[in-house]
């Protein structure tokens, strides 16, 4: 008998119907003789109408209290999820992340968790319960205040639930059945990946793939848990995410060239005109860029004009960030010494990830012809090891995305992906 991990997102637990479906497919892994236990999120769009209500009566509600009021959403789902479950006749006990053993950090809305003892789903769980979990939140070690994990933290609560209870598996179900290779809201012919490494599914999220997060898969990793992100309206396998390649029928998936392309349209550009080509010029704004605890993404420097011995310097960060960076840089113009600041956010990003570039020639250049093709207009180029990125106006995103999708031959020739619910919100 194994102990399971499951986790369902808001969308899947949208409604009444919802919590009832999802309580029959629960019921159905207990009846396979597992262990489960269950991190929920909050209903649809339940904390993004929370955070708007926030606004309403304090345009900077305080964070200690805002993360108070997040933490209702899940509270909601995981008492009716148990509820339902009881009503199909099994024993079902919802908790708190306090209550389970979540201990974070003290940094409100956005925590990170630094220890889970997860002693009363132990208990629930050997006295037959099905655990009930809510996602997202925990307590924190010092002031012992509710913390929240920042938005879309239920996947890293089911991870490490999972580590702490030493599960065999940690199951995401979604509103899509796994992960693609491109977002298949953007590309109708985005294939499923049957299995992804760690390694390529943590750069997916970083250039702005959706499914998972970033840090969920970044703790599945360190704790070795493989990671099964499916979907909740169809019963199709969906795609596992592991270190190892996973067995189908007698065959090993193989390990793809390309894992998929990712586009993220969350970030702007800041242009630094008129700096200095001088040593400590990049070391002086990029400071003064991390002291207002900004993470930046890319950064170009121009080829200085001889004539004035200036140039400028690119960086993009995320779009939420863009006031606090001009304020931070304007503040501190006279000491860095530029002549001004353009700010851009009508950019996106696109990135093509797959660990086989590093030992296939010609990746980059397929990449570019491609763009080329479609008419996009490249503005800034990053690389890792495998992964390729560019900027480019955020009209062109969708069409680049398309074609360099089509480009690397991972169109499928059969059936469109679905999307079965939520609002891509
Ligand atoms: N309900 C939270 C959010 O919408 C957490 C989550 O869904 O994982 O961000
Ligand atoms: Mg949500």
């Amino acid at each position: 008998m194994g102990l399971v991990v499951q986790k369902y997102g808001g969308s899947s637990v949208a409604d009444a119907e919802g919590i009832k479906r999802v309580a029959k497919r629960i019921v159905e892994a207990k009846k396979n003789g597992n262990d489960v236990v269950v991190v929920v999120s909050a209903m649809g769009d339940t904390t993004d109408e929370l955070i708007d209500l926030a606004e309403q009566v304090s345009p900077m509600p305080a964070g200690r209290e805002l993360d108070m009021l997040l933490t209702a959403g899940e509270r909601i789902s995981m008492a009716l999820l148990a509820m339902a479950i009881k009503n199909l006749g099994h024993k079902a006990q919802s908790f708190t992340g306090s209550q389970a053993g979540v201990i974070t950090d003290s940094v409100h809305n956005k925590a990170r968790i630094i220890d889970v003892t997860p002693g009363r789903i132990r208990t629930a769980l050997d006295e037959g319960n099905i655990a009930i979990v809510a996602g997202f939140q925990g307590v924190s070690q010092d002031k012992k205040d509710i913390t929240t994990l920042g938005r879309g933290g239920s996947d890293t609560t089911a991870v490490a639930l999972a580590a702490a209870l030493d599960a065999e598996v940690c199951e995401i179900y979604t509103d899509v059945d796994g992960v693609f290779t491109a977002d298949p809201r953007v590309v109708k012919k985005a294939k499923k990946i049957d299995w992804i490494s760690f390694e390529d599914m943590l750069e997916l999220a970083a250039s702005g793939s959706k499914v998972l997060l970033h840090r969920c898969v970044e703790y599945a990793r360190r704790y070795n848990i493989p990671i099964h992100v499916r979907s909740s309206f169809s019963g199709l396998q969906g795609t596992w995410v592991s270190s190892e390649p996973i067995e189908q029928g007698d065959k090993q998936v193989e390990q793809a060239i390309i894992s998929g392309v990712a586009h993220d349209t969350s970030e702007a550009k800041i242009t630094v005109v008129g700096v200095p080509d001088k040593p400590g010029e990049a070391a002086s704004i990029f400071r003064t860029i991390a002291d207002a605890e900004i993470n930046i993404d890319m950064v170009v420097q121009n080829v200085s004009a001889a004539s004035t011995g200036l140039t400028d310097i690119s960086f993009t960060l995320p779009k939420a960030e863009g006031r606090k960076a001009i304020d931070a840089l304007e503040k501190n113009r006279s000491g860095i010494g530029f002549d001004s600041l353009r700010y851009d956010d009508q950019i996106g990003k696109i990135s093509l990830v797959g660990a086989g570039m590093k030992t296939n020639p010609g990746v980059t250049a397929d990449f570019f012809t491609a763009l080329s093709d479609a008419g996009v207009n490249i503005e800034l180029i990053s690389t890792s090891e495998i992964r390729i990125s560019v900027v480019t106006r955020k009209d062109d995103v969708a069409e680049a995305v398309r074609a360099v999708h089509t480009a690397f031959g991972l169109d499928s020739e059969s059936d469109e992906a679905v999307v079965y619910g939520g609002t891509g919100r």
